[in-house]
């Protein structure tokens, strides 16, 4: 067998922002520097080399999480990058899940915003070590203590400044206590120099609160810093490391990506203070009987992976994994444990490794990588993979729901059968994506998380499939719930011929419907001991019963939309010997619950949508009076600077259209996102 390659020289991270914050003119600069690519590329050219979709040039933003490699000081840095636009908030999610730490930008004007605190909820749920890089410090208005303050404000974590830009793009060192300058035509030839004392002066505030954040990790170090004596770099280092790996507190570098100043010394920081894979432990994966085990990197033990996104590749269905334990090779057999049921099992027919649009093969994957693996058919976003001789279930990446949904049909119908084959494909790479069929139109409906999800995947239809399609208006999807209880009781009783002989059928049911608390869900409920009056209920009765009644949930007497927070409750069965046929039991279940609902009354709930708006503080009035225009319900409203936040509430169907509306009122400053709450009545 292969030898595994050192694992303490891989750092797994990503690099995550507000939209607009510069992730991707950053990640643009760490690959230079790393010599991964030759010539920087800029956002604003459509040039940048991580967006290799078009739609994403197009547009200037990240929306496909994209891998790629870069060396450093004798490490590897396994980037991972993510999108910024809340619409794709799954890729965030899919990348933190398999990253061992992160770089959050800020920008130096506007500190934390609203999505920066949207990730970092990501962030703290999957214990990511975190450094964060206060960008854009070359703008007026920049501010840097400000930044840091933020960060202890509005996300609660403690910052540790390491590196303070100064106005002439110069950054100081404060734990090497080095003045560094970014020479040469892309700021590649860093030249350090002792600080002089004027400058070590005037920024020994931040010197202090990054001695008292650290002096945490242990009494000895405490001690001297409460002596006012100075603890050596290599000191600080090692406390610094030990807190970051422990996310108790957050190394902070300053900088401006796009002038090339201050991103050398953020590299050295992710190899020197974010974890190797092995240092990420507290991995626990269940077991099919007996509970649950700790998953160590320990490249001989049973394979356990996490297949973290399914994309197509040169047409072909490829899965991203995570190696967390073993080793994986072509050839090999994966099973792939199943909610219910036996696991499925599957062959890896080649193994690769990605670095932006590119895959190269590779023979061998070890623990702590990301790799690319083809020749798999059914392994899903969020499925483990596993050794069949050791089947366990990592934690599943949830799946969000699919809000808004667009009617789409190919503009030329010999494209027809292209475009489900295409539609088909895309939904498997992408779980927040769903087709389906409007049961009374019969249209073709596009599932997916907002306007700008939808448009993006049209975009692609046309750009990578030479598709044109035809979308109708967007429409939100639905759901229903009782008004009120209802109790009925049917007794259905026909003759109904079948094979020109008159069958009698008979059956009697009563049923209960109530309404349940919002987001308890469906509940059908039937105790076999009491239902039946006189014959009793066969297993074979009470399935179909249970199936019928589940089926009735799905669609509501309003507009057929799925029912949520009901309760059924089959009270009483009366069966009438060989006249109770199947179909008689299920007629009769049927009418019963349709007098119910009709007496219980339905209520149709929308999709309430989480909303945060910035605007420039000479906008607010406009965009408050437009947001009460469209009935949002305002929670709270801030100054942040020169601009102000606003959060609400407000259901879907009245925000279409709004990213464009708030651009008109704000001037192109606005911006806003959102997140699906609950459905409720709205
Ligand atoms: P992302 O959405 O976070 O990926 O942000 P981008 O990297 O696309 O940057 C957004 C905009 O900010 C672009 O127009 C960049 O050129 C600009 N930008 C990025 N970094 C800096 C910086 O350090 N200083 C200034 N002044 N602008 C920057």
């Amino acid at each position: 067998m292969a030898k595994a390659p050192d694992l303490s020289r891989l750092r797994n991270i990503g690099v995550v922002a507000h939209v607009d914050a510069g992730k991707t003119t950053l990640t643009e600069r760490l690959l230079y520097y790393a010599g991964a690519s030759h010539k920087i590329g800029e956002v604003h050219d459509g040039q940048a080399h991580m967006d290799y979709l078009a739609e994403e040039q197009a547009h200037g933003i990240t929306i496909t999480a994209a891998v790629t490699h870069l060396p450093w000081q004798g490490h590897t840095l396994q980037l991972i990058d993510t999108p910024g636009h809340v619409d794709f908030t799954i890729e965030v999610e899919r990348s933190m899940r398999v990253l061992d730490g992160c770089v959050v930008v800020l920008d130096g004007v506007r500190g934390v915003e609203p999505q920066t605190e949207t990730v970092w909820r990501q962030r703290t749920r999957f214990g990511l070590p975190a450094l964060f890089f206060v960008n854009k410090m070359d703008r007026p208005g920049a501010d840097f203590a400000k930044a840091l303050a933020s960060i202890r404000e509005r996300l609660g974590a403690e910052p540790a400044p390491v590196t303070v830009p100064l106005e002439e793009g110069e950054v100081v060192h404060l734990i090497e206590r080095k003045l560094l300058q970014f020479a040469g035509e892309q700021g590649e030839r860093v030249i350090a120099a002792p600080c002089p004392d004027l400058l070590w002066e005037q920024v020994r505030p931040l010197r202090e609160s990054l001695l008292l954040a650290v002096a945490d990790a242990d009494d000895a170090l405490a001690e001297l810093v409460l002596a006012d004596l100075e603890p050596t770099p290599g000191q600080v280092w090692q406390a610094l490391r030990q807190l970051t790996l422990a996310g108790r507190v957050f190394p902070c570098f300053g900088g401006s990506a796009l002038r090339n100043r201050g991103v050398q010394p953020l590299l050295d920081a992710v190899v020197a203070l974010l974890p190797a894979p092995a240092e990420r432990l507290g991995l626990f994966a269940r077991l099919p009987e007996q509970g649950r085990e700790e998953v160590l990197p320990d490249p001989a033990g049973p394979l356990a992976a996490l297949a973290f996104k399914v994309q197509l590749w040169e047409g072909r269905r490829h899965v991203f994994a995570r190696i967390y334990r073993g080793h994986l090779k072509p050839g090999d057999k994966v099973a792939i444990p199943q909610p219910e049921g036996p696991p499925k099992e599957e062959q890896v027919a080649r193994l690769f490794e990605v670095d932006a649009g590119k895959k190269s093969r590779i023979d061998d994957a070890w623990p702590g990588q990301i790799v690319l693996l083809a020749g798999l058919r059914w392994a899903a976003t969020g499925d483990t993979l596993c050794s069949p001789e050791h089947p366990l279930l990592l934690e599943r990446i949830d799946a969000r729901e699919p809000v808004l949904a667009l009617a789409v049909e190919a503009a030329s119908s010999d494209q027809e059968e292209k475009l489900c084959e295409v539609l088909d494909k895309l939904q498997q790479e992408d779980p927040t994506l769903r087709l389906e069929e409007d049961l009374e139109t019969g249209q073709r409906l596009l599932r997916g998380m907002g306007e700008l999800h939808l448009q993006i995947v049209c975009e692609r239809l046309q750009r990578e499939f030479q598709l044109s399609v035809r979308t109708g208006r967007p429409r939100v999807a639905l759901r229903e719930t009782l008004a009120g209880e209802a109790v009925v009781e049917f007794l259905f009783d026909r003759e109904v011929e079948l094979e020109r002989k008159l069958i009698p059928m008979k059956a009697r049911i009563k049923v209960a419907l109530r309404p349940r608390g919002r987001g308890e869900g469906n509940r059908v409920l039937a105790d076999p001991q009491i239902l039946p009056v006189g014959a009793g209920l066969s297993e074979n009765q009470m399935q179909l019963l249970l199936q019928t009644a589940d089926s009735l949930l799905r669609s509501g007497p309003k507009e057929g939309a799925p029912m949520q927070d009901t309760e059924m409750e089959i009270l009483e069965v009366e069966l009438f010997g060989a006249a109770s046929t199947p179909l008689a039991l299920q007629s009769a279940l049927v009418r019963a619950t349709q007098k119910a609902m009709a007496q219980a009354g339905a209520l149709l709930l929308r999709p309430i949508m989480a909303v945060e708006v910035v605007t420039p503080e000479e906008n607010l009035g406009m965009v408050l009076g437009d947001l009460q225009a469209r009935q949002a319900v305002i929670e709270y409203t801030e100054a942040h600077g020169e601009q102000r936040t606003i959060r609400c509430r407000a259901a879907l169907d009245r925000l279409l259209g709004y990213a464009t509306d708030l651009r008109g009122m704000t001037h192109g400053h606005g911006q806003f996102n959102m997140q699906f709450q609950q459905f409720d009545v709205g």
